[in-house]
């Protein structure tokens, strides 16, 4: 259905703030906005929670959680920032594929499966939008999806 996402990804970010571990902070940068798309809302929820609830999971030492919103030119882009473990280069684009973790024993104890991101990319992909990754070890990672934004047609006074 179309939805204002400006309050859609407040909405999700809130229910997370409110459950999180005292070591952790997020912090927002969200447009003050309006813009309508066209989601399957409960899919895209899907992708959010498996993007934040990983930056949550691999940043053992807390930090912040930033989680910004860009309108750009043709496409929306969602960035999830965390301070936490990173990701070795040569691993960083492998982490969308299903059953992947880098560090097993590790992954092991914290609980999961491997598909998270992988489900996430079908469903980013499904929406015709892209996903991907950049992490420094030790340093943190960024997760970023894009969505296409409605075309605007010419003449509706807009
Ligand atoms: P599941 O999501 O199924 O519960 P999972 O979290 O292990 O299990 P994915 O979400 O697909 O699976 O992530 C794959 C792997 O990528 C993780 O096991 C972890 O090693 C790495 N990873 C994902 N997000 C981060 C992050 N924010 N920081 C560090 N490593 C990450
Ligand atoms: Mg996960």
């Amino acid at each position: 259905q179309q939805v204002n996402v400006i309050p859609f990804f407040h909405d999700i970010v809130d229910r997370f703030e409110m459950n999180k571990s005292d070591n952790i902070s997020f912090k927002r940068n969200i447009p003050n906005d309006t813009v309508m798309m066209w989601l399957d809302t409960d899919k895209i929820t899907q992708v959010v929670d498996n993007i934040l609830s990983n930056a949550m999971k691999y940043s053992p030492e807390g930090g912040t959680i930033t989680f910004q919103v860009e309108k750009q030119a043709h496409r929306l882009k969602v960035s999830i920032i965390d301070e936490g473990l990173g990701i070795a280069q040569e691993k960083v684009d492998k982490i969308f594929d299903r059953f992947y973790r880098v560090d097993k024993a590790r992954s092991r104890q914290l609980g999961g499966t491997g598909l998270g991101l992988a489900i996430s990319k079908e469903i980013v992909e499904s929406h015709s939008g892209h996903i991907w990754a950049e992490s420094q070890e030790g340093q943190g990672t960024t997760i970023s999806f894009t969505l296409p934004l409605p075309v605007r047609k010419r003449g509706n006074g807009q």
